[in-house]
């Protein structure tokens, strides 16, 4: 790191939930750090009052109409921060040779054109947007080599296992016998699964131990969220899919674990705060405060573990389905449960309905040789899995 000037960084979805603790924790560091660049889909006045505190050089909205309405906003109150418009702009602000690290905390697959852009120019690219590996995969991982970029997971059972391993990783795979994931099991843990069908979406967004943002909750209670991070981990680390085992552990605490070929088990763990993976990933390998509260061994609850039931979390096992699949598989169940929890949310699909969709797609679409290979390709066996989990849905609602 060059310690002589702050670190420039963008930020990739700066008003969501993992956006807005990043730049929590910026703001506890001010000689280290500098907000480069902000972004974020809708929400104009939160980007507004964002650029005005944190002065960037640039913001970017997607949207063009939305882009002019933030110009607008920012010159009425003095702001001398350039909006730009189009998704190719995102990429633009990850690419830029004045940027040192991007923070992809964009949710879904639209992440994964600015990661990558980040990835190729060789920046430290602070991944929180899973979907995007999911999506990418082989190509991603490709892309993080060849640029020469530094790839820090964000997701915390991700960092919980970047903090267990040394940092030559080079040697991770003499030493790792497998790693186990940590779930919390959701709002849904001890529910009737029979009574699934009726969940609405606040409930499902209740999540006890985290606050984030809608989609990745949705997925928190039907666990695909932990599916994604499998897939997620087997690019990270490197792993065979049988390598990537997962526990629940309701209190959240300890984050995830490494079982060496020793049988030594490595755990990290902390209280259940976003701030804590994301310090690290902006500070790796040295470490900063992040605002988190200290872990009472004391007087936190006693620490216990379950299996997850298939038959309450049949969306789990997808994952390593996938896996085994042809390559693409992975992106075509994330297509899928992207479009399967938007309908859920806009209450056109029943919560139980999710499975269904992400089943069936993954059984009946088939990834086309060579689809992989490149970005274009990639998004299209996106698009079509989108167009065909749209026309399971309507099937199912007929
Ligand atoms: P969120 O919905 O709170 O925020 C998403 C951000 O991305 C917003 O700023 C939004 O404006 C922007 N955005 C959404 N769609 C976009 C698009 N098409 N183009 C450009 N910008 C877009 O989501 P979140 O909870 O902060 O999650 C972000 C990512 O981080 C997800 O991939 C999620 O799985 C991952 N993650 C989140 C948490 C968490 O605690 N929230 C933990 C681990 C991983
Ligand atoms: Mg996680």
């Amino acid at each position: 790191m060059n310690s002589t000037r702050p670190q420039r960084i963008s930020i990739l979805g700066s008003t969501g939930s993992i956006g807005t603790s990043t730049l929590d924790v910026l703001g506890r560091h001010p000689e280290r750090y500098e907000v480069f660049a902000l972004s974020a889909m809708s929400r104009v006045d939160e980007l507004a009052a964002q650029c005005l505190q944190w002065k960037p050089r640039f913001a970017v909205m997607p949207d063009a109409a939305l882009a002019r309405q933030l110009r607008e906003k920012l010159r009425e109150q003095g702001g001398h921060t350039e909006v730009l418009d189009g998704a190719r702009a995102l990429s633009d602000i990850s690419a830029h040779p004045d940027v040192d690290m991007v923070m992809a905390a964009i949710v879904g697959a639209a992440g994964l054109a600015p990661a990558l852009a980040a990835a190729r120019a060789g920046k430290r690219l602070l991944l929180a947007n899973k979907e995007a590996i999911v999506l990418g995969g082989a190509l991603f991982m490709r892309a993080v080599e060849e640029g020469g970029a530094t790839l820090l997971p964000v997701d915390s059972e991700h960092s919980a296992i970047f903090q267990c391993l040394p940092e030559d990783r080079k040697t991770w795979h003499q030493r790792i016998d497998h790693i186990v994931l940590t779930a919390s099991g959701g709002p849904f843990r001890q529910r009737d699964p029979a009574t699934l069908r009726d969940v609405t979406p606040d409930q499902a967004c209740a999540h006890p131990n985290w606050v984030m943002g809608r989609k990745i909750s949705v997925d928190s209670a039907t666990m695909m969220n932990k599916a994604l991070e499998v897939i997620e981990a087997r690019w990270l680390f490197d792993l065979k899919p049988e390598q990537v085992r997962v526990l629940i552990h309701p209190q959240s605490l300890i984050h995830s674990m490494v079982v060496c070929r020793d049988m030594s088990v490595l755990a990290q763990l902390g209280t259940p705060d976003m701030r804590v993976p994301i310090a690290y990933a902006l500070s790796f390998p040295e470490r900063i405060e992040s605002g988190a509260q200290r872990l009472d061994l004391l007087t936190c609850p006693s620490l216990s573990f379950e299996e997850a039931d298939e038959r309450r979390f049949p969306g789990l096992h997808l994952s390593w389905a996938a896996l085994r699949g042809a390559e693409g598989s992975t992106a075509v169940l994330n297509a899928a449960n992207e479009e399967a929890v938007a309908a859920f949310l806009a209450g056109s699909l029943r919560f139980d309905q999710i499975h269904q969709v992400n089943q069936a797609s993954l059984e009946q679409l088939q990834p086309e040789a060579g689809e992989c290979e490149s970005v274009e390709g990639l998004l299209a066996l996106d698009a079509r899995a989108r167009r065909h989990a749209q026309d399971l849905m309507k099937a199912i609602s007929a």
